[in-house]
């Protein structure tokens, strides 16, 4: 292929493209973010000149000036998305539109160039279809989709940048956790207080959860929960995925977005999905020990974690310094997370209909 362009995007094909064969060998044995497609698509911004030369090239290792800003003051936002095969062989985007707009107002609260919500959906949808071999075909397998941004910008002054680099790279991907529950660590670390970057998705957030992560890992716990910053009672979410409860009144309970949580695109399409489902849906403040009480006195049923990657997954038990406690039989995925995962998974992979005109 010579080079050719697209609407906005200059197309510089990768000269050597792993095989068909190879690319078949690695989609047989997928596991999560460790192997990526071909290509990578590339907006440059400069102040004073906007976003400029955008380009899917070959995916290849960056050159960053040592003094670039990301290095030092961690300037950087970051999305994550799916791409999915259909059964009819055709590919789908889910709901790119609200992670356009999810990374634009992230890169608001880091006074970072904000980058135009199309051009972010047109980024993803010229690399899906470059790579578009690359999207897996198996049941919960998808190509996972990574934006970013970074600020380029080489110079030690703590300013917000004034060059910026957006990307976008690709990783096929198995099931993240399947559908056994998973056991949950509640973290006396926090991750977001009131006033500073929870909502954004930013590489810092993730950073500051780690130390939580490496101690639920030692407590033999695969996630982690944060309680908020300042009375360190309510329940906020996990390292990366949001959270909810089902109570034995038939309701669907999470922590209300008050500035401190990741507005998950999950979240909210469950939230929409239950209510037209018919159930209670709550967005009230949970307090960690009348979970504890909940879960011991049976009157919480069930709950599941949730977020693009392991669309729900069950949470068995919460072990923390206050004690554990078993949701369910600490096993398998209630009734009311079932539902609502297989309506979601239907509409994602296009089995179901989508009555929300969320698919692309
Ligand atoms: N919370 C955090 C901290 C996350 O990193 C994620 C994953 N993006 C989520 C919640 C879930 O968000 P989404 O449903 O948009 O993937």
């Amino acid at each position: 292929m010579d080079s050719v362009s697209t609407p906005r995007f200059t197309l510089s094909p990768n000269p050597s493209p792993v095989s068909p064969e190879r690319r078949a060998e690695v989609l047989a044995n997928l596991g999560f973010g460790k192997v990526f497609t071909d290509h990578m698509a590339i907006i440059r911004y400069t102040a004073g000149q906007g976003w400029h030369d955008p380009v899917i090239r070959a995916y290849a290792p960056l050159s960053l000036d040592p003094a670039a800003a990301v290095l030092h003051y961690a300037q950087e936002i970051f999305e994550g998305m799916k791409a999915y095969r259909t059964a009819q062989g055709g590919i789908t985007l889910f709901r790119p539109d609200a992670n356009a707009r999810r990374f634009r107002k992230s890169a608001e609260r880091m006074a970072m160039a904000e980058l135009p919500e199309d051009l972010f959906v047109e980024a993803v949808c010229q690399l899906v279809t470059v790579d578009r071999e690359w999207v897996p075909a198996r049941p919960d397998e998808s190509l996972y989709i990574r934006p970013f941004m970074i600020a380029s910008e080489a110079f030690l002054g703590v300013k917000p940048a004034s060059e910026y680099l957006f990307m976008v790279i690709a990783s096929p991907v198995g099931a993240y956790f399947g559908e056994q529950a998973v056991s949950v660590w509640v973290s006396e670390y926090c991750r977001a207080a009131p006033g500073g970057t929870g909502e954004a998705k930013c590489g810092g957030n993730y950073a500051a959860s780690l130390m939580a992560q490496k101690e639920a890992k030692g407590h033999g716990c695969a996630q982690v929960l944060f309680l908020d910053a300042v009375e360190r009672r309510w329940i906020e979410e996990m390292g990366g995925m949001n959270v909810f409860f089902v109570l034995d009144d038939g309701s669907l309970l999470t922590p209300p977005l008050t500035g401190t949580i990741l507005r998950g695109i999950t979240r909210d399409s469950i939230l929409r999905i239950a209510r037209d489902q018919g159930l209670t849906v709550r967005e009230e403040p949970y307090a960690i020990e009348q979970m504890y009480a909940d879960a011991a006195s049976g009157r919480l049923k069930e709950a599941f974690a949730c977020g693009t990657a392991a669309v729900i997954s069950p949470i068995g038990r919460f072990r923390g310094k206050q004690g554990e406690v078993v949701i369910g039989d600490g096993m398998s995925i209630g009734p009311v997370a079932e539902k609502l995962r297989a309506s979601l998974i239907g509409i994602q992979r296009g089995t179901s209909p989508d009555p929300y005109g969320w698919v692309r």
